[in-house]
C-alpha cells in the first residue's frame, strides 16, 4: 500500500513501501514478517521506530492475549504487531496536520480516544467507551496501539497526534521510552488522585510503575514516600530515585512500619504496584481516615477484600490503566528538567532483530533486568554517526 496522496513526506525521510514487523501468531508465537507501511490519516503522523521498552503487559499479551482485543477478540493469528512503549522518529504527516514537524523526535501514549463518548468528551480518553471499536462497520476510530491496533515492534507506526510527546535533544532514545512509564503514575497521583505536595504516599511493588511513582511522587513534593518491595537491590534504587523510607517485607511488617513512621497515623495515599492477593486490605490498613489507594497492578484471581474497614474508614480506591488526562506531558516535563533519572530503570538494549531474546531477559529477569528496550537498526546507527 502506498501513502494517501494527501500525506507530507520528505525526501530526508525516505519512506519504503514494506516494513519488518514482528507478527503474534499462536500463543508465545512471534514471527519477524513483511507488512505494508501504513499511512497516517487526518490528525495522524507516521512514526519512524526508533525504540521500543517491554512492558510486563506485552508478556501477558503475547502469552495470554488480554487485554489486547483485535477484532473484538483475541490477538491471536490476526497479523497483529504487539509492543506499546516506543519512540521515534516524524516521518509523515497525515491531513490537516501542523502540530508536529518532519524529522522531530516523539514518545507516545498508547490511547486515542473516539473523541465522541461521554468519557473522552471528559478528557477520560483511556477509559474510552468505545475502547477496541476501531474496524469494520464499527469504526469508531479508537486506537490503543499495541492493543487494539498494530503497536511498536515494527519498523513504523501510525499515532494521533493526541498520542505524541516531544522528546528533547539531549534525552536518550532510551530514556524517552520510559515516559509514558512515568505517565502512567503521574495520573495516578495526580489527575485522579489529587495529590498535592506535603502529602504522605507509600509506593507498595518496586517494579517500573513503582519505582517511578515514586520518583514522580517525590518530585510532586511528596512527604514521605516510602517504598515496600520484596528485593533489596530494587529498594535501593527506589531510594535513589526519591524514596524516603524502602521497607523490606520479608523481614518487617510493612503495616506496623508504615504506622510507625507515620506516627501511628497511616499515610494519605497508596499507590499499589505490587499485584498481591491481600495488597488492598494491606493498603487499607496503611492509609488514615479518608485515605486513597490507587489500584496501578492486579491479582490473577478475585481476592476477598475488607469492605466494612474500607467504608468505616472513607476510604477512596480506584483503579487506573495506564496513562490519562496527558499526565505524559507533565511526566515528560519532570524528565525534561531532570528532577528524576529515569534511566536507572532501564537496564539493558538488544536489536529489534533480537525480540525473542529481550522478552526473555524481561520475563525471567535475567541480569536482574527491569526495564529491557529493543532498537530498530537505523536508529543504532544514526546513535553512532552521533557520537563520532
Ligand atoms: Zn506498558
Ligand atoms: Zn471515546
Amino acid at each position: 500500500m502506498a501513502l494517501d496522496a494527501s500525506v507530507k513526506t520528505s525526501p530526508d525521510f525516505p519512506i519504503p513501501e514494506t516494513m519488518k514487523a514482528w507478527v503474534l501468531g499462536d500463543p508465545d508465537q512471534l514471527t519477524l514478517t513483511e507488512k505494508p507501511v501504513p499511512s497516517p490519516k487526518r490528525a495522524e503522523v507516521l512514526v519512524r521506530i526508533d525504540a521500543v521498552a517491554i512492558c510486563a503487559t506485552d508478556l501477558e499479551i503475547i502469552h495470554n492475549g488480554p487485554p489486547a482485543m483485535i477484532q473484538g477478540g483475541a490477538p491471536f493469528n490476526k497479523n497483529f504487531t504487539p509492543g506499546h512503549e516506543y519512540m521515534g522518529t516524524v516521518v509523515a504527516l497525515g491531513e490537516g496536520v501542523d502540530e508536529y514537524t518532519i524529522g522531530d523526535r516523539v514518545t507516545v501514549e498508547i490511547h486515542a480516544g473516539c473523541g465522541q463518548c461521554k468519557r473522552c468528551r471528559q478528557g477520560m480518553y483511556t477509559s474510552c467507551h468505545n475502547y477496541g471499536l476501531n474496524y469494520g462497520d464499527r469504526n469508531k476510530g479508537h486506537r490503543a496501539n499495541g492493543f487494539t491496533t498494530d503497536g511498536g515492534f515494527a519498523e513504523y507506526a501510525v499515532n494521533n497526534i493526541n498520542t505524541l510527546v516531544h522528546v528533547p535533544d539531549d534525552m536518550s532514545d532510551e530514556e524517552a521510552t520510559l515516559v509514558v512509564t512515568a505517565g502512567t503514575a503521574m495520573y495516578g497521583l495526580t489527575e485522579l488522585g489529587g495529590l498535592v505536595a506535603g502529602e504522605s504516599v507509600v509506593v507498595t511493588g518496586p517494579g517500573p510503575i513503582g519505582l517511578l511513582g515514586v520518583a514522580v511522587a517525590k518530585a510532586l513534593g511528596a512527604q514521605p514516600v516510602i517504598l515496600t518491595g520484596t528485593r533489596d537491590n530494587r529498594l535501593e534504587m527506589g531510594k535513589k530515585l526519591g524514596a524516603d523510607h524502602t521497607i523490606n517485607v520479608r523481614n518487617e511488617n510493612a503495616v506496623e512500619r508504615v504506622r510507625e513512621i507515620m506516627g501511628g497515623k497511616g499515610v494519605d495515599y497508596v499507590v499499589e504496584c505490587s499485584g498481591a492477593s491481600n495488597a488492598v486490605n494491606e493498603a487499607a490498613q496503611m492509609v488514615n481516615r479518608g485515605g486513597r489507594i490507587c489500584l496501578a497492578a492486579f491479582p490473577h484471581e478475585a481476592v476477598p477484600v475488607d469492605v466494612a474497614y474500607l467504608v468505616r474508614n472513607n476510604i477512596y480506591v480506584y483503579g487506573i490503566r495506564g496513562e490519562g488526562k496527558s499526565a505524559t506531558h507533565r511526566a515528560a516535563a519532570f524528565m525534561e528538567q531532570k528532577r528524576f533519572d529515569a534511566t536507572l530503570i532501564h537496564t539493558h538494549t538488544f536489536p529489534m532483530g533480537d525480540l525473542e531474546t529481550a522478552l526473555k531477559y524481561a520475563r525471567e529477569r535475567i541480569e536482574d533486568a527491569i526495564k529491557v528496550v529493543v532498537k530498530n537498526d537505523h536508529a543504532v546507527s544514526q546513535r553512532a554517526e552521533a557520537a563520532e
